[in-house]
């Protein structure tokens, strides 16, 4: 495994000002690797596209979840650099529209926490190593977002998992922050107690985006 370090703050995040200095950092579980952090920005999303064939009605449905997952990426993007990808290989981050299957004890929804937020939308982590010499060890989170929803909570859902994707990997106990573990009937936006949370996160250590160690060195 790559040994952990620490990258500097990103300036979108370096440069905030906020009053508030509350934040719920000890609610989260860092990754055996680490704090799941980007180091490379913008960081890339991909968003899956229409299936195949839809009726009229149907492929406006996915307009609209397509503009809320424009809408959610656009709330995140001035803390961490966002970029909208049109391809899915090499993105970082992908968006898919379909309900989200119960997977691992890594997914925050369903294996670290008691009171699962909701079914209707997940985030996963994967990790690979790069082709490059030496590898370096990445990783690609992918969200997946049920189709069955309104727009106002697919914004508020793919928010909420892009506040995973990005490194909050835990929730809040807080009703009015995104990162609350339960859908609420006021839908909250990005607190300065998620983004207090965000900046904590961001200074930890991460094994991602670091070397692996020369073969040779490796004990069996
Ligand atoms: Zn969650």
């Amino acid at each position: 495994m790559p040994t952990p370090q620490t990258f500097p703050l990103p300036p979108s995040l370096a440069s905030l000002n906020i009053d508030i200095k509350e934040d719920y950092f000890d609610n989260l579980e860092p990754h055996l690797v680490g704090h799941l952090i980007w180091s490379e920005f913008p960081v890339k999303v991909y968003i899956a596209p229409p299936e195949n064939n839809l009726s009229e009605s149907a492929y406006q449905r996915y307009q609209q979840w397509e503009k809320a997952a424009q809408s959610a990426i656009a709330s995140w993007h001035p803390y961490i650099p966002l970029q909208i990808v049109e391809t899915e290989v090499g993105a970082d981050i992908l968006i898919r529209r379909q309900p989200p299957r119960i997977r691992g004890k890594f997914n925050p929804e369903t294996g670290l926490f008691d009171l699962p937020r909701i079914t209707s939308a997940t985030a996963t982590v994967q990790f690979y190593a790069t082709e490059t010499q030496p590898a370096k060890l990445k990783h690609q989170m992918i969200i997946e977002v049920s189709p069955h929803q309104t727009f106002d909570y697919w914004v508020n859902n793919i928010t909420h998992e892009l506040g995973h994707a990005l490194g909050i990997w835990g929730h809040s106990p807080h009703q009015g922050d995104i990162m609350y573990h339960a859908q609420t009937r006021n839908i909250p936006t990005i607190s300065p107690r998620d983004l207090n949370t965000l900046i904590k996160v961001y200074q930890q250590p991460t094994r991602l985006g670091g070397a692996f160690p020369p073969s040779s060195s490796v004990t069996r």
